[in-house]
C-alpha cells in the first residue's frame, strides 16, 4: 500500500534571508493546487529545519512556527487530498539523514513505477515510514554510490518514471528538476540576491519575485551560493504538458507553460462558442471554475454574461469528500442560483469539466428549480474518459460517466435541455498547436505506462 503525491504545489526558495517565509507566502498562494497538507523545510547551511502538518498553509504556520525554520534556503509543499491515507507522515516536505548528511524533497506528480521500485528497495532492505512514492527518490539517493548529490539525484531519476516536478534541498545547496515529459509545470524567478522556484507564477506575484523562465522538460538546475544557477540537461526532452492545468488546476492569474491560463480560458469559451452555438439569453459560469471560458463564450456569442450562481467559498472543494451522500450534500451547500436573474430565461451554464456528473446534475436542478426556462450546458474540455497516471486527482475510469456514457446519456443523466464539450481540435486551437501537450485523460493516450 502507498499513496501518490496527486496535484500538489511546490516551492523553493534560495539565497533569500528569511527564506521560510517567502515559502509560506509562496505555498499561501498555491493553496489551491492542496489541502490537505502542508510543509516547509529550511536551511541555515549547517542544519536542516522542518514543520509539517495536515490542514491549510494558514493553520499550520503561525508566527512561531516560522521563526524556527531559519536559514536562507527553503521548500515548501501542499499536497491534495486523497481518500487513502492522510497521516502527517504522508505530509512533505520529506526529511532524511543520510551518508552525505540531510536532506528534505517536495514533490508534484505521480510516479508510475512507484510500486515496483518501493518493492524492490524493501526486498534490499529499506524501511519507508511514510506511504509516499517520493520516498523512493530518498533511499534511492541513500544507496547510491555517486560521490556527489548532484550525480546521486541524476542516478536516482533515471530509475524512476512518470510525473514529476521536484525540489530538493541539502544544507549548503538547492535541485530544482522536472521530468523530460514536463507533466507537472514548474517556474523559475528572482527574488533580491536569489532565486524562487515555484509550481505556479502566481507565486512569484505575491512574493515580489521576477519570473524568469520555466524549468525545462528533463531539466535540472542546481543552486549554490555565490554561483550563477547551473543547468543540465538531465533526459532528452519529450514534452506532454498536462492540458488540464489550463483546463481547471492551475490559477487563472498564473502563466502556465509560458501562456496566460486566464487567455486560454477565454479562447476555450471562444472556441466552444463556435463549435456549439445555442440561442439564450444568458451565460452563467460554474464558480469558480467555469467563469473564464464563460467570458470567452459570452464574447463570442455576444449573449450576456451574468454571475447567475453564487459560490459560498468556505466549503471546500466537492471532490474532498469521499462518500457519495456528502458529495451531493456539498454541492447544495457551495451553489446557490440568484431566482430573480434566471426566472424564465434560457441558459448556456459554462463549466470546465464533467467527472462524475455529479455537479452538472445538481447545477442543472437547482437552475430548473429556480425557474430558469432551458438549461444548456457547455463544458470547455472534451470529455473525461480516462484517469490520469500523472498527478491530477482523477477518480477510476468507471467512476468517470464519459467512459460509459454517450454524450447523449450524459446529458440525459444530468438533466439539461442540450449539452456539449469543446472538442479535441478546439481545445488545441485554444492553447496554441506550439506545445505538447498530455491529454491523456481526454484521448487515451498516456506517454509513460502506469505500472503501479
Ligand atoms: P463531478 O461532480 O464529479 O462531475 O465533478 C465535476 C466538477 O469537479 C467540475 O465542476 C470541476 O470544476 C471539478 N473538478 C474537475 N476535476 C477536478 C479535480 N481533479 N479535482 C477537483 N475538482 C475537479
Amino acid at each position: 500500500m502507498f499513496s501518490l503525491n496527486e496535484k500538489c504545489a511546490v516551492v523553493g526558495i534560495f539565497n533569500v534571508s528569511n527564506a521560510a517565509k517567502y515559502a509560506y507566502y509562496s505555498l499561501f498562494s498555491l493553496q489551491h493546487r492542496g489541502q490537505e497538507a502542508a510543509g516547509i523545510a529550511s536551511s541555515d547551511g549547517e542544519k536542516i529545519y522542518i514543520t509539517k502538518d495536515r490542514g491549510l498553509v494558514t493553520q499550520v504556520f503561525d508566527e512561531k512556527k516560522l521563526k524556527k525554520l531559519i536559514g536562507d534556503s527553503a521548500v515548501g509543499h501542499t499536497r491534495y487530498s486523497t481518500a487513502g491515507e492522510d497521516s502527517v507522515l504522508d505530509a512533505q516536505p520529506i526529511f532524511a539523514r543520510y551518508d552525505l548528511g540531510q536532506i528534505a524533497v517536495v514533490h508534484n506528480g505521480n510516479l508510475t513505477n512507484a510500486k515496483e521500485v518501493r518493492e524492490k528497495l524493501i526486498k534490499e532492505g529499506a524501511i519507508f515510514q511514510t506511504f509516499m512514492d517520493t520516498e523512493n527518490l530518498i533511499h534511492l539517493i541513500a544507496r547510491s554510490d555517486k560521490e556527489h548529490l548532484y550525480d546521486r539525484i541524476i542516478d536516482s531519476v533515471k530509475k524512476i518514471e512518470g510525473a514529476y516536478s521536484m525540489i530538493f534541498l541539502s544544507r549548503k545547496k538547492m535541485f530544482a528538476i522536472r521530468d523530460p515529459y514536463g507533466f507537472r509545470p514548474l517556474s523559475m524567478a528572482k527574488l533580491e540576491d536569489g532565486y524562487v522556484v515555484a509550481s505556479e507564477t502566481c507565486a512569484f506575484d505575491l512574493i515580489g519575485a521576477e519570473y524568469i523562465r520555466d524549468i525545462k522538460p528533463g531539466e535540472m538546475v542546481v543552486f549554490e551560493k555565490d554561483k550563477e544557477p547551473r543547468s543540465i540537461q538531465v533526459f532528452e526532452p519529450n514534452p506532454h504538458k498536462c492540458i488540464f492545468e489550463y483546463i481547471y488546476f492551475a490559477r487563472p492569474d498564473s502563466d502556465i507553460f509560458g501562456k496566460s491560463v486566464y487567455d486560454v480560458r477565454v479562447k476555450m469559451g471562444r472556441e466552444l462558442a463556435k463549435e456549439y452555438p445555442v440561442e439564450a439569453d444568458m451565460v452563467i459560469p460554474v464558480p469558480d471554475s467555469g467563469i473564464a471560458a464563460a467570458l470567452g463564450y459570452s464574447k463570442e456569442s455576444g449573449i450576456p454574461f451574468e454571475m447567475g450562481i453564487v459560490r459560498n467559498h468556505y466549503v471546500g472543494r466537492t471532490f474532498i469528500e469521499p462518500t457519495q451522500e456528502i458529495r451531493d450534500l456539498k454541492v447544495k451547500m457551495k451553489l446557490n442560483p440568484i431566482k430573480e436573474l434566471i426566472e424564465g430565461k434560457r441558459l448556456v451554464v459554462i463549466d470546465d469539466s464533467i467527472v462524475r456528473g455529479t455537479t452538472s446534475k445538481k447545477i442543472v436542478k437547482i437552475l430548473k428549480d429556480a425557474g430558469a426556462k432551458e438549461v444548456h450546458m457547455r463544458i470547455s474540455s472534451p470529455p473525461t474518459t480516462g484517469p490520469c497516471y500523472y498527478g491530477v486527482d482523477t477518480p477510476t475510469k468507471d467512476e468517470l460517466i464519459a467512459s460509459s456514457k454517450t454524450i447523449q446519456e450524459i446529458r440525459d443523466f444530468i438533466g439539461a435541455n442540450s449539452l456539449a464539450y469543446i472538442s479535441i481540435e478546439g481545445l488545441i486551437r485554444s492553447v496554441g498547436d506550439d506545445l505538447s501537450y498530455c491529454m491523456g485523460c481526454f484521448d487515451g493516450n498516456y506517454p509513460v505506462p502506469n505500472k503501479n
